[in-house]
């Protein structure tokens, strides 16, 4: 019997034969994420279903003993290749670990398994009357996911990525030893932080399956304003005094006009102003009305200084929803165009010159590079395009996108570098930018993580060949 063979037997008993997907048919959905490009696809051999962190165990155990590499799946909804499995290797998808385990909102704490979608959370802490605020655009992704990537999203501005909320975690490592790490606490100097080890760590050190998360009071009113220039580099050089100034709004994103386009086509709805080339979204979230209202005052104020054509501001619910649904649809709008979408972060003071420096690369390429982003954390999303657009529209193939793209990544990570930045912000190295990581973060960095992965998982069992290249 095959070892592969062996190990699906033992699976099946395990988590019984109805949780163990070995059908190629079935296995194809869990042989990619939502990167575009099927470059990094693999088939798994089988996908196994674990209902109980004990499983959990049994199966890394198992896997280690036959020496079958294993790759946790989320959501799915990465954009890295960070759960595709590795060659001749498994996939264990978390979906059926999805129970809250605590919720207590005298201390604005919740436990729950990795496998809660971020739309069951958000409802779960909404029911506690609190308020969760890191918010990556697909609440599709598990929670476990979501720490595994330490995922940002537009609020990080005010709130931090993910990270910052994560108390506590339950993991089981390369051995199948389970650990609890940190709790219901704030404070802790009692050794290394092997949370914050685990955050980011996109399933190489040890498999996520419990995430004790801080919460906060719910904010008492929320407001939207937009403000056009006629220049991006206007409207983002205005965002370092406004934050100078003590004004600390929940999100302020850059849109550029022609690409707002494209998600008022597919929305057939309208972004208040078409003044200038670039606006500014500004999410503003206070105790009370009046607290919010002395905000926008000052707010617009200094936007007006700066040179905004104007300040609108989004009167009704019903209104801010709309333009909050235009900025996020922007991706869904790009999506059947896009060959990859980037997530560099550079410091808020050299946004300007990154996107200058993107626009750049399409004159000098002749090429569309559609960019946007969050002007308040300097994380700048760029798509490289395999179609045209025109007038908002996706439209004929681009000749000789697949020759240039290599050149153009490698051109705008370089960017980044150059600046102070890194390459992903948020979505993580995964697969896709694995070979660029030593270019970004140096040749020891990247070093002490082959280490550590090396110390943590000697056998390569855990996700191998993502983010760095084990030994
Ligand atoms: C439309 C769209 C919008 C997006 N917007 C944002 C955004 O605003 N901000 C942002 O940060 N991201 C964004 N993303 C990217 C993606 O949603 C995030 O990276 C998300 O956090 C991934 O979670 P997931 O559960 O889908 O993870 P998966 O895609 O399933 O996995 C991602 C990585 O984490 C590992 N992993 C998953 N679960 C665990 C676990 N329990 N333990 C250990 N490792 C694990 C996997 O092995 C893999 O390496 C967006 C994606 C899409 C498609």
């Amino acid at each position: 019997m095959s070892n592969i063979d062996k190990w699906r037997k033992r699976a099946a008993q395990i988590v019984g034969q109805e949780n163990l997907i070995t059908e190629n048919s079935e296995l194809i959905p869990f042989s990619h994420d939502e990167y575009a490009l099927d470059t990094f696809n693999r088939m798994p051999l089988a996908v196994v279903k674990p209902a109980t962190e004990e499983e959990i165990q049994e199966i890394v155990r198992l896997c280690r003993e036959l020496k079958v590499p294993l790759t946790v799946r989320g959501g799915g909804t990465g954009l890295s290749g960070g759960c595709v499995p590795a060659e001749q290797g498994v996939v264990l998808s978390l979906e059926r670990l999805n129970s809250v385990v605590d919720a207590d909102p005298a201390n604005h704490i919740i436990t729950v398994q990795a496998g809660v979608a971020l739309k069951r959370l958000y409802e779960e802490v909404d029911k506690m009357g609190l308020y969760f605020p890191p918010h990556p655009g697909d609440e599709g992704a598990f929670i476990g996911g979501a720490v595994a990537t330490n995922a940002g999203g537009a609020r990080a501005v005010k709130y931090g990525t993910i990270r910052r909320f994560v108390l506590g975690l339950q993991v089981v490592w390369a051995d199948g030893r389970l650990s609890n790490l940190g709790g219901k606490f704030i404070k802790s100097s009692s050794g290394y932080n092997l949370t914050d080890l685990i955050i980011g760590s996109e399933g190489t050190l040890g498999i996520i399956t419990r995430v004790t998360l801080s919460l906060l009071p719910r904010p008492g009113a929320i407001s939207t304003l937009i403000a056009p220039f006629d220049s991006v580099r206007q409207a983002i050089e205005t965002v370092p005094d406004i934050l100078h100034r003590g004004i600390l709004p929940t999100a302020v994103e850059f849109v550029q006009h022609e690409v707002i386009s494209c998600a008022e086509q597919l929305l057939k709805k309208s972004w208040p102003t078409h003044d200038g080339s670039a606006s500014l979204l500004f999410i503003l979230d206070g105790r009370s009305e009046d607290d919010l209202l002395a905000q926008a005052e000052e707010l617009a104020e200094l936007l007006e200084s700066g040179g905004a054509l104007d300040v609108l501001i989004a009167e009704s619910p019903e209104r801010q929803e709309e333009i909050l649904a235009l900025r996020s649809m922007i991706y869904e709008a790009l999506r059947e165009g896009t060959v990859e979408l980037f997530d560099i972060c550079v410091p808020r003071s050299e946004i300007a010159g990154h996107v200058e420096f993107v626009k750049e690369v399409e004159e000098r390429y002749k090429i569309q590079l559609p960019t946007y982003g969050h002007a308040g954390d300097g994380n700048v999303h760029t798509h490289y395009m395999r179609k045209a657009i025109s007038n908002g529209l996706l439209g004929a193939e681009v000749t000789g996108w697949q020759q240039l793209h290599q050149q153009v990544r490698e051109e705008l990570f370089a960017d980044a570098a150059a600046r102070g930045g890194v390459i992903s912000g948020e979505h993580g190295i995964g697969r896709v930018k694995r070979e660029y990581l030593v270019n970004n973060l140096g040749a020891v960095n990247v070093e002490v993580m082959r280490l550590i992965k090396h110390a943590l998982d000697s056998e390569n069992i855990l996700n191998p060949g993502k983010v760095v290249q084990q030994y």
